[in-house]
């Protein structure tokens, strides 16, 4: 596989463990798996979509990533180099190109930092000496986040509106062009007018630039605006991953299912419809044997309490985590006898 072909990010049979410690003494009484054994890779260029409730781990695994939390066990690789094994100088410029924006810029900005300075941050890290360069830089940056230098530069995060701080994030994460940018939740801490304006200016960015990103989100409504591709994460796994045009429109897994069901329903048509989620996602200290979905799972079956469903292809690039057979597709003249179509990418997952 040549280098161009290669995926940006792999992230291979990840684990995140933390301890549970009880009594003054602190003594180990278990463990949560956060993210229990996770594999899958974004391509160049795409939006990667990872979504699931509060609970199934996507923010833990998206640390880990960054490397803000040690693994437990696994690997990430970016372009090939794994972040998990680099040290000193190697892991500054991996850091230097894996940049994050945060659900909330009022939590993830320093009050005490004007927003100049803010952006400017990361160019005295990367060696930038000179001040005029990086005020022009960060200026520039501005600009380009649709915010007026001028008016901007000089202001403290209180002075500023939460678009307005969001864009300074924006700008903060990409203002030494990382190759790969995580966005944790970007919009969920905004109002909903604001939200579109900064999920558009995330994909403008994109197109320009090339940018790579994970989107991390609760919000289908957010994964059908941006995502190229979809992964569904319950309770430490994926459980579903394929293009987001699929996933979306033929959903496998009854967990998929069931979230899209409870989103907000995007046309007028479907209003009255949506059905919210049953249940509550278990415990990650103690998760149910067999199939994780199983205790909410209107679908489930006998096998599905004892036996772990193992990755199931069930359309091109789409794979499922869930026993049942995916419906039937209508045979018709240009797919009659090309059993090849439904070849999945199970080494892609999990
Ligand atoms: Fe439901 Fe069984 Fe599929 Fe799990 S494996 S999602 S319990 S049908």
């Amino acid at each position: 596989m040549s280098a161009a072909d290669r995926p940006l990010l792999e992230v291979e049979g990840l684990v995140k463990r933390f301890p549970i410690e009880r009594g003054v003494f602190r003594r180990p009484a278990g463990w949560v798996r956060a993210v229990d054994g996770v594999s899958f890779e974004v391509r160049r260029g795409e939006t990667l979509c990872l979504v699931g409730e509060s609970g199934s781990g996507k923010t833990t695994l998206g640390r880990v990533i960054l490397r803000l939390l040690e693994p437990t066990a696994g690997d990430v690789r970016l372009d090939g180099e794994s972040i998990l094994r680099a040290a000193g100088r190697r892991l500054r410029r991996l850091r230097r190109d894996m940049q994050v924006v945060f659900q909330d810029p009022y939590g993830s900005l320093n009050p005490r930092m004007t927003a100049g300075a803010a952006v400017a941050e990361g160019l005295v890290a990367a060696g930038v000496r000179s001040r005029r360069e990086r005020e022009e830089r960060a200026a520039a940056m501005l600009r380009r986040v649709g915010l007026d230098p001028a008016g901007t530069l000089g202001r403290y995060p209180h002075e500023l509106s939460g678009g307005q701080r969001q864009r300074v994030a924006i700008a903060r994460a990409l203002v030494l062009r990382p190759r790969f940018v995580v966005c944790d939740e970007p919009v969920s801490s905004l109002d909903l007018s604001v939200q579109a304006q900064i999920l558009n200016l995330l994909l403008e960015l994109k197109a320009q630039e090339g940018y790579t990103y994970l989107f991390i989100t609760h919000d289908m409504s957010v994964v059908r605006h941006v995502a190229d591709r979809v992964a569904v994460m319950y309770l430490g796994r994926i459980v579903e991953i394929g293009p987001a045009a699929e996933v979306l429109a033929a959903p496998h897994h009854p967990y998929t299912r069931a979230l899209l069901e409870a989103a907000p329903a995007t046309h007028p048509r479907d209003r009255g419809r949506r059905k919210p989620l049953e249940g509550e996602v278990p415990s990650p200290a103690s998760p149910p044997p067999g199939c994780r979905f199983h205790t909410r799972c209107p679908l489930v079956m006998d096998r599905c309490r004892s036996e772990e469903p193992p990755a199931k292809p069930v359309g091109p690039g789409h794979v499922s985590w869930c026993f049942l057979e995916p419906p039937a597709a209508p045979v018709t003249a240009g797919t009659a006898g090309t059993s090849g179509t439904t070849r999945g990418t199970a080494r892609e997952a999990r």
